[in-house]
């Protein structure tokens, strides 16, 4: 991002949306299975279509997992929430009003660490999904459709402070918040699917300082559009700001290759007419909920960052598969199967050793079996190594005046000679005997 030419400092924050992978929808016994369903509305109920006097009920499971949630990224959890009727008129959402949190969230006060500074979290509450719209051609007409399977669907959201202040932390960001939901299992946060969706809150500033107006970008499905659109902003931004004028508080969307396009001016809280839900008790959460809630919590992908280190591993290493889910599930396999093989696993991932089809057991098992062919014969070993060193007597020289570092040649020298078949302990005896 080019902020050379004026001294305009990026202020963002992000807005994540979850989608959990309870059994069951937020507020009725129908199944929570958007993408699998074999056909549209075959998972509803009168209480999921909005029907007029159905009463919800809401999903334990999914409070329980939102406060997991919460709890991975540092949040208190409120002792007593409750949830809210957010009002607004779109076909997508039959009651007239969403079900949601306002004043009263079940997690906040979060925070994120990464490499360019922490990134607070403001809250994370839990809401229900919409319908799917489909926009279709029907007989020669022009339709929407709406599918009701998604309708209700258990939604996480989480909200943070405006900290994030380039593409870079934001990628970073966006990519640890996922990875750390993905390790407690409560969502795929699938961004293809849908299952996770992003908005970011955009301003520039000259002094740091917050300022009077933000422009939120709705619907961005991956981590690249979402860098990409603060990129787009800021350019977009700096040019209004320049002029004197402040650019309009509004939502945008992002479209790849041209970058955000307005969509509508923005509605404030009050717009919404938010009122608590009067068919939902108030939630009372007490300290043995939260205690048992916290034994679900699962070794983090930061703490396991640091066991890898621990085991050996490199610190770029132990990033960078803490970072890719595929060598994250290979190395946490490797470390339940064979605590001892982390270590060779972790380089032999990151070096690409490892083709993408092998599982952890195949892996283990060849490694195993290659061991099992080593070479341990003296009589097969002894040759090769007076070979090597009756050729190179200028090192046995260097080696008997202190060198020890030359060693490391003639195990290299053994193993080219042996396809690296030759067992080391065996060799690293011999040579010394012989040197
Ligand atoms: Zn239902």
């Amino acid at each position: 991002m080019d902020n050379t030419k004026n001294n305009y400092q990026l202020i963002c924050g992000a807005e994540i949306h979850v989608e959990l992978n309870t059994k069951s929808k937020m507020f009725c016994g129908c199944a929570n299975d958007p993408f699998g369903a074999d056909k549209p509305n075959i998972y509803t109920c009168p209480v999921c279509l909005g029907m007029p006097g159905a009463l919800p009920v809401p999903n334990k499971k999914a409070i329980e997992d939102c406060i997991l949630i919460g709890l991975a990224l540092g949040c208190k959890i409120a002792k007593v929430s409750k949830f809210d009727r957010k009002h607004y008129f779109y076909p997508d959402l039959p009651k007239g009003y969403q079900i949601s949190q306002y004043d009263e969230p079940l997690c906040y006060d979060g925070l994120v660490e990464t490499s360019y500074g922490p990134v607070r979290i403001t809250r994370v509450h839990m809401e229900e999904d919409t319908a799917k719209m489909h926009h279709a051609v029907v007989g020669g007409k022009k339709v929407s459709l709406i599918d009701f399977n998604r309708s209700s669907v258990p939604l996480v959201e989480i909200v943070t402070e405006p900290d994030i202040k380039s593409p870079e932390q934001a990628k970073e960001f966006l990519k640890k918040v996922r990875d750390i939901i993905r390790a407690l299992g409560v969502s795929s946060c699938d961004m293809e699917k849908g299952s996770m969706r992003l908005e970011a809150n955009i301003s520039l500033s000259k002094d740091g300082t917050l300022p009077s107006y933000k422009v939120e970008v709705k619907n961005i499905n991956s981590f690249r559009f979402f860098a990409n659109s603060l990129e787009f902003e800021y350019k977009r931004q700096s040019e209004i700001l320049e002029k004197g004028e402040t650019p309009i508080q509004e939502t945008r969307g992002y479209r790849d290759g041209r970058g955000t396009v307005s969509q509508r001016k923005k509605e404030g809280a009050a717009d919404y007419r938010y009122f608590p839900d009067p068919d939902i008790p108030p939630l009372v959460i007490d300290d043995s909920w939260i205690t048992q809630i916290k034994s679900r919590l699962p070794k983090l992908p930061d703490a396991i960052a640091k066991d890898l280190v621990t085991a050996g591993v490199i610190e770029s290493a132990a990033k960078i598969i803490v970072n890719n889910p595929d060598y994250f599930s290979f190395i946490t396999t490797i470390q339940t199967l064979e605590p001892s093989m982390v270590k060779i696993a972790a380089n032999d991932l990151v070096n690409k050793k490892i083709d993408a089809n092998t599982t952890p057991e195949d892996y283990l098992k060849t490694k195993k079996e290659k061991a099992g062919t080593k070479i341990v014969d003296e009589s097969i070993l002894k040759p090769i190594i007076e070979k090597l060193v009756s050729e190179n007597q200028t090192l046995v020289g260097e080696y008997k005046a202190g060198k020890t570092g030359v060693l490391g040649f003639f195990v290299g020298g053994v193993m080219k000679v042996t396809g690296g078949k030759a067992d080391a302990s065996v060799v690293n005896k011999l040579l010394l005997s012989l040197l």
